[in-house]
């Protein structure tokens, strides 16, 4: 029925060599089963894929044919009018390309066969591009999601109870009330069953020591003294605050799942490291893996080395990134905690710092010091004060969302070995363009307040 030259050969199956198959077919696979062969071809219209058509050929005794072609009715020729470079340029808020190729789109009952730039992005979206017209036709989420669910501290216990007298006593359960878990839910998750998803991604081993929690159902209900709960927490904290970025319209910070080694060290500390693009979670003191406040101060490394390769690594730098991790954990907290004398809002990491702290409120640090330009140290997390102090100015002149879109924005356009002026400025530039000339007098104001600017 056509020309054996047209006829892909399936040369890996011997018994179905003797069935011609139609021209325009691609050889996918062949597999053996006990009872024959099943050979599976792609469809092509003039070397180009047909996306979702094929034809199969089983042999041996249950030797059938399946036909699976689409039809390319009304194509009107396979001449792309847009680039490859343009349609990867189009699918973008998708994703980054991890690949561009050209197909057909099949006929449909209303619609002619379409020639398409099919993009696959880094957020596994398989992005449909018109080839002719460069507009999106379709966009599909390859990844397979799911909910799970899961107990956590929201931030953390000191917050939630209102109570400063909360103590680690070496991770005990008894130590925190059952009232300081909240039961929710976790998006975007994968579905091997691990704390694995969309915008985090635990990569703690799946045994040995401070093993992956796992849970066929994604059901991770544990207590404090069970160390899976630091991942469960350390989790949602990061899906959280990614899911917060993109509500502001941000589809490119640090748009991966985030790494995260969850009590992968006995210090009590916590750190991004850029070479390997991991968060570790220490167990020194409270595990800071109970502290959503850590875990949102530590993305906000990540989120600046997404935005700037190589920031932080000056001394300005270095303290910008402190002071604008403080600033997320606050305004993370903003979202869903009071601001009571108890736990002001501007002290972070209320839990954890229980732990090295003697007076009340536990702070890590505050973002609302008298600090200004005149009182720096030279150390990054004590000057970055004066930095997050700024910030927090413009959170509470221009309002949360407000103030983190400006910041957000502003950090693209920082210098990996920026000034503080020079950031200062950029920050003031950015708030212009967005809102215009009043609320830049706004940001402008309140890094006057601490002599940045
Ligand atoms: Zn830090």
């Amino acid at each position: 029925m056509t020309p054996a030259g047209a006829s892909p050969s399936p040369a890996s199956s011997p018994t179905a060599a003797a069935a011609p198959v139609p021209a325009d077919l691609t050889l996918v696979q062949t597999r053996t089963s006990l009872l024959g062969t099943h050979t599976t071809y792609a469809q092509t219209y003039r070397g180009i894929p047909v996306l979702g058509g094929y034809y199969t050929v089983h042999t041996g005794s249950l030797a059938r044919v399946d036909d699976g072609r689409r039809s390319v009715a009304g194509l009107p020729d396979v001449t792309a009018g847009h680039s490859k470079a343009s349609a990867v340029g189009v699918a973008k808020s998708h994703g980054k390309a991890r690949g561009a190729r050209l197909a057909i789109l099949p006929a449909t009952a209303s619609a002619p066969a379409t020639l398409v730039w099919e993009v696959r992005t880094s957020e596994d979206k398989q992005v449909l591009v018109n080839a002719d017209k460069g507009t999106v036709v379709k966009v599909v989420d390859e990844r397979r999601h799911a909910d799970g669910t899961g107990k956590v501290f929201d931030p953390n216990p000191v917050v939630s109870q209102q109570n400063q007298a909360l103590r680690d006593s070496s991770d005990a359960a008894s130590a925190v009330p059952a009232a300081a878990y909240k039961s929710v839910t976790l998006a975007n998750l994968d579905t091997s069953g691990y704390l694995r998803g969309t915008w985090a991604k635990v990569v703690n081993k799946t045994s040995g020591k401070q093993p992956a929690a796992y849970s066929s159902t994604r059901t991770f209900s544990y207590t404090r003294d069970d160390d899976r709960f630091e991942q469960v927490n350390a989790y949602y904290a990061v899906d959280r605050l990614q899911t917060y970025i993109r509500s502001l319209g941000f589809t490119d910070v640090n748009a991966e799942a985030q790494d995260l080694n969850v009590n992968g060290t006995t210090e009590d500390n916590s750190w991004y490291t850029p070479s390997t693009d991991v968060i570790t979670i220490g167990t020194g003191g409270v595990d800071d893996g109970e502290d959503q406040e850590v875990v949102w101060h530590e993305y906000g490394h990540a989120v600046q080395d997404d935005q700037v390769p190589g920031f932080g690594s000056t001394s300005d730098g270095g303290a910008i990134g402190e002071g604008f991790g403080d600033y997320l954990a606050a305004t993370m907290s903003q979202a869903n905690s009071p601001d009571s004398a108890t736990t002001p809002w501007a002290c972070v990491m209320d839990w954890d710092s229980t732990a090295y702290t003697s007076t009340t409120p536990h702070c890590i640090r505050r973002l609302d010091t008298t600090k200004t330009v005149a009182n720096r140290t030279g150390e990054v997390h004590a000057d970055g004060e004066i930095w997050s102090h700024a910030l927090w100015d413009i959170n509470k002149s221009l309002g949360r969302d407000k103030a983190t879109k400006i910041i957000l924005e502003a950090q693209f356009s920082y210098a990996a070995n920026t000034s503080w002026a020079a950031a200062a400025n950029t920050t003031v530039a950015t708030a212009n363009a967005l809102y215009g000339a009043t609320d830049a007098a706004t940001v402008k104001a309140a890094f006057q307040a601490r002599g940045i600017l």
